[in-house]
């Protein structure tokens, strides 16, 4: 019988052809891989390195508007745009640091973490947020969970800050509940917020990605660092929204096996 041809490569027997394919693909993952690396130790690099000149310039223009406070509107206007502009710097190198950190490092060790402590820790945490814009927040009994604490600190804590940051004209309500998924809890955090529209709801979880103004401070990595906390607990994170009526953001943890 003759050797079946490749169609893509007239003349090369099928198999070969398919063998050469999938090496292609492999050398191709590599150098991906590589640059993926590349990238992750430069971002790394930048954050951290560029941390220290910014401080001189935030330190020194503050002094300067000190110094120049009501002498003359426009310097007075200037140096406020050269601060406000290198702390806006400030928090957005914070956050890729420890964005690039977190694929960096190891996640430690997943321990019984009850939610409803870590939920009210973070509460306590934005309790000056909460008040100033004078959200209610409500919450159900949370399930003790089989994760890193201090990685739902952080995620619990975008998650609330965006419902406050996000939030529409109406009083902003906030409710915190859980439902058991087999192994697994669903936590849900529910805001009667902006709401973001069915186009955008796989788009945020990507780094950089902000649908609202530079009016409101962020810089589009809040969501990416929350599923990468969520992934590397064993859970994933996903949003249902409607907008002009609220967003509720999703995630699942497994529960502690003692518990279930
Ligand atoms: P940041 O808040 O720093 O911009 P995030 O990654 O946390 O970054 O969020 C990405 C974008 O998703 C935000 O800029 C905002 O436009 C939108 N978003 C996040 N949370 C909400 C929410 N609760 N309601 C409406 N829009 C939201």
């Amino acid at each position: 019988m003759p050797d079946m041809q490749d169609s893509n490569c007239p003349g090369v027997p099928i198999e070969a052809g398919l063998r050469g394919e999938l090496n292609r693909i492999q050398e191709r993952n590599t150098e991906l891989e590589r640059s993926n690396r590349d990238l992750e130790q430069f971002a790394l690099m930048a954050s951290h390195d560029l941390q220290e000149p910014l401080r001189g310039i935030t330190l020194y223009a503050q002094l300067l508007a000190e110094k120049y406070a009501g002498n003359d509107e426009d310097t007075t206007a200037f140096l406020n745009y050269i601060v406000n502009g290198a702390l806006r710097m400030r928090d957005l190198l914070a956050s890729l640091l420890s964005y690039s950190e977190l694929s960096r490092t190891e996640r430690p060790p997943a321990t019984a973490v009850d939610m409803n402590t870590v939920l009210q820790m973070v509460l306590s945490d934005l309790k000056i947020a909460i008040s100033d814009s004078s959200a209610v927040i409500s919450y159900d009994t949370l399930p003790v969970v089989s994760a890193c604490t201090g990685d739902f600190l952080r995620v619990f804590q975008n998650l609330l800050m965006n419902a406050i940051k996000y939030r529409s004209e109406r009083p902003l309500r906030v409710h915190i509940s859980s439902q058991s998924a087999g192994r697994d809890a669903r936590i849900s955090v529910a805001d009667n917020g902006a709401g973001i529209e069915p186009s955008q709801h796989r788009e945020i979880f990507t780094a950089f990605t902000r649908l609202h103004g530079p009016k409101i401070p962020g810089c589009g990595l809040g969501l990416t660092i929350c599923e990468r906390l969520v992934k590397r607990n064993g859970g994933r994170i996903w949003v249902e929204s409607t907008p002009g009526k609220g967003s509720t953001f999703w995630f699942t943890v497994p529960v502690d096996s003692q518990r279930s």
